[in-house]
């Protein structure tokens, strides 16, 4: 007989709750050292498909109406920027393949995830 009893929680369950309900005073994470982020993600290669964007926004006026847009918080990369506009721009060329986006899009399920064709993408120095 499977013992189910310890499956995790639901997935929402790991996910930061939004700022409105972050008791006040309490204490916050942050990213004690920013650039090195950039370090490690310079010591990656990329081999970037010119031919094909393997990610991409599948509705940009979709993004109008997302009041979080945390593609942006949340990508490593920096590859979903804010437009003056209020809609996203993507670029594809530095992404990790993380599929932190993918996730983060579930309310509208906007974006279209695939990985690089085989040969291109990123190359983790240490596989
Ligand atoms: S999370 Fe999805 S819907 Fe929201 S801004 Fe990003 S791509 Fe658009
Ligand atoms: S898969 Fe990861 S690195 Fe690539 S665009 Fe999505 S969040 Fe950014």
């Amino acid at each position: 007989m499977l013992d189910f009893s310890h499956e995790h929680p639901p997935f929402h369950r790991y996910l930061r709750p939004p700022m409105s309900v972050v008791a006040e005073g309490a204490p916050r994470s942050r990213i004690l050292d920013p650039a090195a982020i950039e370090r490690k993600l310079a010591l990656n290669t990329y081999n970037v498909d010119p031919t094909r964007a393997h990610i991409r926004i599948i509705d940009h006026d979709v993004c109008l109406q997302c009041e979080r847009q945390q593609c942006i918080n949340c990508c490593p990369a920096n590859c979903y920027v804010p437009a003056d506009d209020g809609r996203v721009v993507f670029s594809y060329e530095g992404c990790v393949e993380c599929g932190t986006c993918r996730i983060v899009c579930h309310v509208y399920d906007n974006i279209e995830w695939t990985y690089p064709r085989g040969g291109f993408g990123i190359q983790y120095q240490h596989g």
